[in-house]
């Protein structure tokens, strides 16, 4: 290591360094907070570990519907605060376990060269890499040093510093509480303004504007209950980010879960036939699956479907869109089509 990157390896072109460099930093990494110190550690999401029926997050076998506790590691995975990227949430957690020394031995390596290669890999990494933010914490850190930034005020986080200058791609993942979009929700008792979520919505659009190199952002949203998504007032959650659209040269997509037509009201939600917010939004299917942690502190496993509750009527060869057709338009005609199939597939034959 000595040898390799001594100071005649600085003395090197940029574009040889990055050469080098891209053999070691991934593409996509994770950034948090943790004993208050920022941390930077890999992505290693799987292709389906976002998948509606989490079957990736299983660790056995057992059927979860008539054994709820059967699988408390799935349980853990299903209460996961990263949201899709429970996995890279126990890699960072078991790196600090292993004292940092864990998945990306190379890399951390790397960083303890001396701090001019410290600052060179992440000035690199915000070139090439798509950086995911997990919490709320470390948004607020980023807001708040994005403003220090422009101002050319020395800050305590020179992670930071080196990472968001370069930074092109942002992806924002958020699993939050419920209560915490409620505060947002002018209709509920909470006090909305003086939520964290609140202010860190309220400075992201300038903190945006300040990195200047940023071209995609991306804010994935959803919180913890097995209750439909839409029973957050999307309106009033996501107005504070209509202002991002106004930065040039950056594309912007929120991606939220599909609404639910019992609960869908134009006054809340971005629906198709109302005024939208001036941001590309993507619906997905939310997970099917909750980790609900009773008295004793054991999880059990909740099977609790948003739209469409119906899916599993996939399995007698209807398609997701017709599923999503008839129980669209059961509820519109005051139906509960959860019932109407329930006797459908209990009448005998
Ligand atoms: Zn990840």
């Amino acid at each position: 290591m000595d040898t390799l990157f001594s100071p005649q390896f600085f003395a090197l072109p940029a574009e040889l360094r990055r050469a080098i460099y891209t053999y070691f930093i991934p593409d996509q990494i994770h950034l948090s907070i943790r004993e208050k110190k920022f941390r930077v550690s890999t992505c290693v999401q799987h292709d389906k570990d976002g998948g509606p029926d989490c079957t990736d997050r299983r660790s056995n076998k057992i059927d979860l519907i008539t054994n709820p506790m059967s699988d408390p590691i799935c349980g853990r995975r299903l209460r996961s605060s990263w949201g899709p990227h429970w996995r890279c949430e126990e890699s960072a957690m078991q790196m600090r376990e292993d004292h940092e020394i864990g998945y990306n031995i190379t890399m951390m390596a790397l960083f303890l060269v001396c701090k001019r290669m410290f600052s060179d890999i992440m000035e690199m990494m915000a070139d090439i890499a798509v950086v995911y933010i997990n919490d709320l914490d470390t948004l607020r850190s980023l807001v708040l040093i994005s403003s220090e930034l422009e101002s050319r005020r020395s800050s305590t986080s020179i992670l930071l510093v080196s990472i968001l200058p370069n930074l092109k791609e942002l992806s924002i993942n958020l699993r939050l509480p419920l209560d915490t979009y409620k505060a947002l929700d002018n209709t509920s008792n909470s006090a909305g303004s003086e939520s964290l979520l609140s202010s860190v919505w309220m400075g992201l659009p300038l903190a945006i504007e300040h990195l200047s190199k940023l071209r995609r952002l991306r804010i994935w949203l959803d919180h913890e209950e097995p209750c439909s998504w839409s029973i957050v007032n999307e309106r009033a959650v996501l107005s504070p980010l209509a202002s991002l659209s106004n930065i040039p040269n950056l594309e912007v997509s929120i991606d939220l879960a599909k609404l639910h037509p019992k609960w869908e009201s134009p006054h809340r939600h971005f629906t198709e036939d109302t005024p939208l917010l001036p941001l590309a939004i993507h619906r997905r299917y939310r997970q099917r699956y909750y980790g609900i942690e009773t008295g004793d502190g054991s999880i059990r496993v909740e099977h609790s479907p948003d739209f469409p509750v119906l899916y599993e009527l996939t399995s007698l060869g209807m398609t997701m869109e017709k599923v999503e057709e008839v129980e669209r338009r059961s509820w519109k005609e005051g139906e509960d089509p959860i019932q109407f199939w329930r006797d459908f597939l209990l009448t005998p034959w």
